[in-house]
């Protein structure tokens, strides 16, 4: 069904700081990869879309009135209380209270609803802001204020679909949004994370809930990784026959992300997504986590190029390896960055061993 071009959803309001100092996403990801693009000549400006925030009565078609007032609240003072601290999990290390936060977390929401909007009508719709997959009903979690992939789903069924089916590859458990739609027949959640990491939920599965959970042993390779996503995604793919996609393609499920320790490389998930967007189905593919500057930029760079057909150079161009080299990243070394990260868009795909723990959990899918 998807014929018409792809999109690319954003903003400028992610120029702006946000998250403070001493916080593992004070990186430069969604203007790099803009940036980045740009310099390829990769997006023009027919297949961008700015997106709008959500409005109030938006987001608490998911959110509690009282969390979101408190969030506005507290947007608006600079200040959090403590018993607001505790309630709402907002000021808090985590998730910081910082200038134009409820802009940004609304817009993000926007994006999304904005984006299975343009899905249903038949584009691809990228929003790599998108992702914020552990917000919960009346509370923050992990770095998401909001949870946005909700309401990319919740979207979705208003345009009439009913069996929509949520990926999330991001390296930690999509709980919120597995959480969202337990109740719901129409709304199926499969999400590949890493075993034994925080938020430390998704170690089953409930095919009763519609949902599935497939928790990986640190170091997962290429070659795992495809053969569970040929023998247990695809297969659940043919067995729910959805009519409609959301994705969550956090980065941090890359080699070299400093909060996870998974391996894979971009190109593995890249013809991941591309089989997936092979299905013709309404399709929405959002980012997530991703701590690493230059693989989650060159990851959601060369997705776009994926979604959106372009011819990937052996090497980047002189300007794009300058823009990568200047740019910064407390939680690794300068020593640990790798030429290829400044260089290359496409890494030299990661394949390894296929444990037997791997192989049973596919087969148990
Ligand atoms: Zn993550």
């Amino acid at each position: 069904m998807p014929n018409a071009a792809p999109l690319y959803i954003g903003s400028e309001i992610y120029r702006q700081p946000a998250f403070g100092t001493n916080h593992p996403l004070n990186i430069v990801r969604h203007a790099a990869v803009i940036d980045l693009l740009q310099m390829l000549g990769w997006l023009n400006e027919n297949s961008f879309r700015e997106s709008q925030p959500a409005s109030v009565d938006q987001l608490v078609e998911f959110h509690s009135r009282t969390y979101v007032r408190a969030l506005q609240y507290a947007n608006a003072t600079g200040l959090v209380d403590k018993e607001a601290r505790e309630r709402y999990q907002v000021g808090t290390f985590e998730n910081p209270l910082f200038p134009g936060l409820f802009e940004r977390a609304s817009m993000t929401v926007g994006g999304s609803i904005l984006s299975a909007e343009l899905a249903v009508k038949g584009h691809v719709v990228f929003h790599p802001t998108g992702g914020t997959h552990h917000g919960k009903v009346d509370r923050a979690s992990g770095f998401c204020y909001f949870n946005d992939p909700v309401f990319a789903i919740l979207t979705m069924l208003k345009e009439g679909r009913d069996r929509v089916l949520y990926i999330d590859l991001d390296a930690h458990h999509g709980d919120g949004v597995e959480e969202a739609f337990l109740d719901e027949p129409r709304v199926s959640t499969l999400s590949i994370h890493e075993a034994e990491r925080w938020p430390f939920s998704g170690t089953t599965s409930r095919p009763d809930a519609g949902a599935w959970n497939l928790a990986v042993a640190p170091g997962i390779n290429d070659t795992e990784f495809e053969f569970l996503f040929d023998h247990a995604v695809l297969p659940l793919l043919d067995r729910l026959q959805p009519d409609a996609l959301v994705l969550c393609c956090g980065a941090d499920c890359l080699a070299g992300d400093p909060l996870s320790k998974m391996e894979l490389s971009n190109v593995v998930l890249w013809d991941a997504v591309d089989s997936l967007i092979a299905r013709q189905l309404p399709t929405v593919i959002l980012g997530g986590g991703g701590y690493n500057p230059w693989t989650v930029t060159r990851y959601w760079a060369g997705m776009w190029g994926r979604i959106s057909g372009q011819a990937f150079p052996e090497r980047l161009p002189a300007d794009a390896t300058d823009y990568l080299r200047n740019m910064e990243c407390d939680l690794i070394d300068d020593e640990d960055v790798e030429e290829a990260w400044l260089t290359t868009m496409a890494d030299t795909p990661y394949p390894g061993p296929l444990r037997d723990e791997i192989r049973s959990l596919a087969i148990a899918a």
